[in-house]
């Protein structure tokens, strides 16, 4: 019966088969032309500190308007641009677009940029960013990398060599996404991170009194806090959840409750407006400003 129908069973499977790879391929030919037609700006996130609600920096997030699509998610173009090598043009883009709009950003606001496993493995990417800090005339110190676990799969001399190549650059480094990917915490040892970013997955209902990531991330603070490194918790969206990271140690914090990522001209305004204090979105502050 249906099981022995192999025919039916192929059928099946190549139809869906092909819609997959048609979509997939439209997607692909989509992307290399908006990289021609620089169809992609990027929008920034504040990152905040617990300490004292300062902006400290924002991370650059890159966003396509397709033509007929409207906004496509960087969750679905970013790996299909890692699969086909136009991450490479990309992520050059990105990192010279971040760095220039940064650069006219107060000089203690850092701007943090992603970067892939793909781009990790470019032994160019050194001069690529090199490139991108002298044209820019952005200080190494204010420009932070993000990298997240995926580089360390392929764990190599290169991956050293890079580490150490980067470092060398004044740049910061920080682990994205800690705690999602291939964990391990053998490559704490070595690789010279700088910062944390607690996956927004443990933040999620650490409101709630019986939440176990908070546990979690308490012992990442500490793990953390030992080697010299800071915390971002990623994905903070409510109030209560401020004072819960906070209290639980994370000398950062990052995510919808102080803003979503914006467009570029917004946050050069209100940069230049002196406006460094983050105030929780909705937030009604009881005494006159
Ligand atoms: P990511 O680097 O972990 O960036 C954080 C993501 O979480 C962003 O999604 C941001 O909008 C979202 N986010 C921030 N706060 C909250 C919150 O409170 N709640 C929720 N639910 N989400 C929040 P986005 O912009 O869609 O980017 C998704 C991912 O795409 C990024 O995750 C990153 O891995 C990748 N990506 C984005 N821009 C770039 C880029 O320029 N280069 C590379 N290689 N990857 C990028
Ligand atoms: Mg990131
Ligand atoms: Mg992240
Ligand atoms: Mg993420």
């Amino acid at each position: 019966a249906a099981k022995g129908d192999g025919r039916g069973v192929h059928r099946f499977y190549s139809q869906e088969m092909l819609a997959g790879a048609k979509h997939r391929q439209q997607l692909e030919d989509d992307l290399r032309a908006a990289i021609g037609a620089g169809d992609f700006h990027l929008c920034y996130q504040p990152v905040v500190s617990t300490a004292d609600a300062q902006i400290v920096g924002y991370e650059a997030l890159v966003r396509w308007t397709h033509a007929k699509r409207g906004l496509v998610s960087p969750a679905e173009f970013i790996p299909v641009a890692e699969e086909c090598g136009l991450i490479e043009a990309l992520g050059e883009w990105v990192m010279r677009t971040a760095c220039t709009e940064a650069a006219r950003w107060p000089a203690n606001v850092r701007v943090a940029v992603n970067v892939s496993p793909v781009q990790f493995a470019n032994p160019n990417l050194p001069n690529i960013i090199a490139s991108a800090l002298a044209h820019s005339g952005l200080a190494a110190a204010r420009l932070e990398l993000e990298i997240t676990e995926g580089v360390f799969l392929n764990e190599s001399s290169a991956t050293d060599q890079m580490f150490k190549a980067l470092k060398g650059l004044g740049v910061r480094l920080a682990l994205d996404d800690f705690g999602t990917g291939y964990s391990s915490l053998g490559y704490l040892r070595s690789a010279p991170f700088d910062k944390i970013k607690i996956d927004q997955s443990f933040v999620r209902g650490i409101a709630q009194p019986d939440s176990r990531n908070a546990a979690i991330i308490k012992a990442i603070v500490t793990l953390a806090d030992t080697l010299g490194m800071e915390t971002t918790a990623e994905g903070v969206e409510i109030q209560d959840e401020i004072e819960l990271v906070r209290d639980l140690g994370c000398s950062h914090i990052q995510g919808f409750v102080y803003g979503r990522p914006t467009r570029a001209e917004v946050v050069e305004g209100s940069l230049s407006k002196g406006e460094v204090i983050a105030r929780p979105v909705g937030f009604r502050v009881s005494r006159a400003p």
